[in-house]
């Protein structure tokens, strides 16, 4: 058993760290407030190479794995800048058309996704499936070379900042008549292609979209692969990336939160000389939250380090535990440290409450707690499936 990072990724959580706070939550909050995106944040981490982390370095990138990404997602997050697009873009689509693409999908995606300069969101989510993926109603239809795709998905996060999105639809299986998952890459722009964008209750730059597929008409070589038989376990293989990145960005989120905390109760006095901090009323929800962090972060990079190694299926069960530990703990951290600040808390300059729509999200996106309790359930304790 080993727990000791290796030096090169202490060396890049040092150096995401620097890059992280230069920008700091108050950017994060001005960019959201204005309507705008962290554009400068993502590309500078993209031109020092950390969006690419993950990516082969024949293709340009860091020729890490999913661990060296966690660290980038985890330490942007630390710095008050949770970026979920980490998440859909290097970690879903890149993993997807890295394991399962052609080898001309590789050459053409790979080298935007290693210098940051391409981002491709991720559409699964449609209003009448949710959860059940096996409802998905978005259809893929041949005509002749060309595919026509139609359909609606919702929750698409940063299409308004894509140049594609990777969108999961169903084909015809041509020798059982029944539909099975395919993966398509679609230019955000294509004809057909609409959006909308959704209102949310969350202070955050990345926005989120209803999108609408009427006919939208690709050329054969958008199909993720060499055939409609690459699409299911090009599906699963972006699942255990999306689990590990996200959880890690909400263990970043519960850190910056514990830490904004205790630098204020150390020092607000409202009791005579000392400090709230003292006051174990105060200090033990603080250090109760942290627990549950760095609890969660063991399980995040011991999930990191069984998928670099190859181990998809024991994978699999600790990025579900870690993104569902990481969920309910991030959500405690910034509650508790909304409560330690008292009114301050709630006020934006203390850059607190502003993450409480975000963590409140975590449990229940990519992925809701209850389908990873189910997952638990099913495949840890062997119990039978209600649905
Ligand atoms: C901020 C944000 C960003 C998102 N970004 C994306 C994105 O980029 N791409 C994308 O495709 N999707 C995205 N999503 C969608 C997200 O993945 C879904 O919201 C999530 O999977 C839950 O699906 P649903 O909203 O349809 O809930 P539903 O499936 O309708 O579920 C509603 C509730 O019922 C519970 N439930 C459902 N079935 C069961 C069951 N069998 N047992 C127990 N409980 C159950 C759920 O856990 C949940 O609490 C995003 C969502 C949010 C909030």
């Amino acid at each position: 058993m080993n727990f000791d990072p290796t030096d090169e990724q202490e060396q890049l959580r040092d150096a995401v760290r620097a890059l992280g706070r230069r920008y700091g939550h108050d950017y994060f909050v001005a960019k959201a407030r204005a309507g705008e995106h962290t554009t400068e944040l993502w590309a500078e981490a993209g031109r020092l190479g950390y969006l690419g982390v993950n990516i082969p370095a024949e293709y340009g990138g860091g020729g890490g794995g999913i661990t060296e990404l966690a660290i980038v997602c985890e330490e942007l997050a630390a710095a008050g800048c949770p970026l979920l697009l980490l998440v859909v873009s290097p970690a879903i689509a890149a993993t997807v058309i890295n394991r399962h693409g052609t080898e001309a999908q590789r050459k053409r995606f790979l080298p935007g996704f290693a210098d940051g300069s391409l981002k491709v969101v991720f559409a699964i989510t449609e209003p009448e499936a949710g959860s059940n993926f096996h409802r998905l109603g978005t259809v893929a239809r041949r005509d002749g070379d060309d595919w026509l795709l139609s359909g609606r998905k919702c929750f698409i996060s940063g299409v308004d900042e894509a140049k594609y999105v990777l969108v999961v639809a169903r084909t015809e299986d041509a020798t059982t008549g029944r539909l099975k998952p395919a993966l398509f890459v679609v230019p955000a722009d294509a004809p057909g292609l609409t959006r909308s964008k959704l209102d949310m209750e969350i202070v955050s730059p990345e926005n989120q979209f209803l999108l609408y597929l009427d006919d939208v008409r690709l050329p054969a070589d958008a199909l993720v692969g060499e055939s409609v038989d690459a699409g299911l376990p090009a599906l699963f293989s972006g699942l255990n990336p999306e689990r590990i990145t996200v959880a890690a960005m909400g263990a970043g989120t519960g850190r910056y939160a514990i830490e904004r905390a205790s630098t204020y109760t150390a020092t607000r006095k409202v009791w005579g000389g000392r400090s709230i901090g003292s006051h174990q009323g105060v200090s033990h929800p603080l250090a109760h939250a942290a627990v549950q962090v760095e609890l969660a972060r063991l399980m995040i990079y011991k999930a990191a380090t069984l998928y670099d190694a190859g181990r998809d299926l024991e994978a699999g069960v600790s990025a579900n535990m870690a993104k569902y530990a990481t969920g309910e703990a991030a959500a405690l951290a910034v509650d508790t440290a909304v409560q330690v600040h008292g009114g301050a808390g709630m006020t934006t300059e203390y850059g607190v409450a502003t993450l409480l729509g975000a963590v409140r999200a975590g449990r229940i996106a990519p992925v809701s707690r209850e389908m990873i309790l189910n997952y638990v359930a099913q495949h840890v304790l062997n119990q039978e499936k209600s649905y």
